[in-house]
């Protein structure tokens, strides 16, 4: 070994940053004191208004997206900080300068810092106003066009996954030994009775997933857009993840949607008949065997849950039925916190909490499936 240790090169991606010199340093002091969230919107041409918190401006466009529904969009004049609700993206004024440029903050900083200070009339303008003007134009152009290709590749990528999961779902069996009887252990007796809501894994299945196996129990995953099944979601028999232990009891199906709505789709939502929403796939299962009659509307894991339960209120609302939530208890108390953030969505929609939005009572089991073995039932 010598005594001279080799420099490796820097890696891929990583960009040299010249350190700031004084002069740049009091540049962007100024800058930063001058600059005002209104000029910056102003200069780009984003459309706003004071509101969303105390000294926030807010808007519908925000530097990565032109087109949000709501004002997600806030700066804060006095802190001159800037967050996309939406997005979850946020940044000082260099920031914005700098995603509404398409540079980078830290590696292009001059070229930020010298923007930023036209804006801030703290150096004169460099293009003259009508040149400025055509190239906000061509940068809101690009990123309208960048938008609108996310979209298509989505609405692509959407299709695929419906076409697969459909397939995938209609290959599957009604009946299986081995899921009914793990069924019978979660006491559900007769799965017939869920009229084909519960289907069996099968190993040659399009598109299997080779951890699944066959016989463990699936679900349909419903698209929020009514556009048809875009997801399965099996879970796992217990002798399978003895074997091949991963962390996932419920995967979904590969390459194919994982939330969605679980059993029933948005669209089965009608008059006269009660909606129950429950939350995991053993939960939505008993779900259908507890309330035969009903629409049951599985959500799957807590995450998607309160944007969930606001779609389905709004649905109720219309169809003016009642809407029953299940609530699954654990440790971490995601699943509570998950449905009081999807309760104010519902009563925001409309819905009145104990008249037809209820929550239903397992006194002290955590579930509705360990309620269901224990002899609870819904009267
Ligand atoms: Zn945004």
């Amino acid at each position: 070994m010598g005594g001279v240790l080799e420099r490796r090169p820097p890696g891929a991606g990583y960009a040299r940053v010249a350190p700031m010199t004084d002069v740049q340093k009091e540049l962007r002091d100024e800058v930063a004191e001058r600059i005002t969230a209104r000029g910056l919107l102003d200069a780009y041409g984003i459309r706003y208004r004071p509101g969303g918190g105390r000294n926030e401006l807010s808007a519908k466009e925000c530097p990565s997206r032109s087109d949000h529904s709501s004002p997600s969009f806030r700066f804060n004049e006095k802190k001159k900080l800037w967050r996309c609700w939406s997005c979850n993206t946020s940044g000082d004024v260099f920031a914005f300068v700098a995603a509404l440029e398409g540079l980078d903050c830290t590696r292009d900083f001059a070229q930020v810092l010298a923007r930023a200070a036209e804006i801030a009339g703290v150096t004169p303008a460099t293009l003259p106003p009508a040149e400025r003007a055509q190239r906000i134009t061509a940068l809101r152009q690009g990123r309208a066009a960048r938008e609108q290709a996310q979209r298509e590749l989505a609405e692509r990528e959407d299709a695929m996954a419906i076409r697969r999961a459909t397939a995938y779902w209609n290959s599957l069996s009604v009946r299986h030994p081995l899921g009914e009887r793990y069924l019978e252990g979660r006491g559900i007796v007769d799965v017939a009775d869920t009229r084909g809501r519960v289907r069996f894994d099968r190993t040659d299945a399009p598109g299997h997933d080779h951890w699944s196996s066959n016989g463990a129990p699936a679900l349909a995953l419903h698209d929020l857009r009514g556009r048809g099944i875009s997801g399965v979601v099996r879970r796992r028999l217990p002798e399978v993840v003895a074997r091949d232990p991963r962390g996932v009891k419920a995967p979904s199906l590969t390459g194919c949607r994982s939330s969605g709505t679980m059993a029933y789709a948005l669209d089965e939502i009608e008059t006269e008949r009660d909606v129950i929403v429950a939350e995991g796939i053993v939960d939505t299962i008993t779900a259908l065997v507890a309330w035969p009659q009903a629409v049951v509307l599985g959500a799957n894991g807590t995450g998607p849950l309160p944007r969930l339960i606001e779609e389905i209120a709004k649905r109720v609302v219309r169809a003016g039925c009642r809407m029953f939530l299940v609530p699954h208890a654990d440790e971490r108390r995601q699943g509570e916190i998950a449905m009081a953030a999807g309760i104010e969505r519902a009563i925001h929609a409309g819905l009145r909490l104990g008249y037809d939005v209820i929550i239903v009572d397992f006194g002290t089991e955590k579930d509705l499936n360990d309620a269901w073995c224990t002899g609870w039932r819904f009267l």
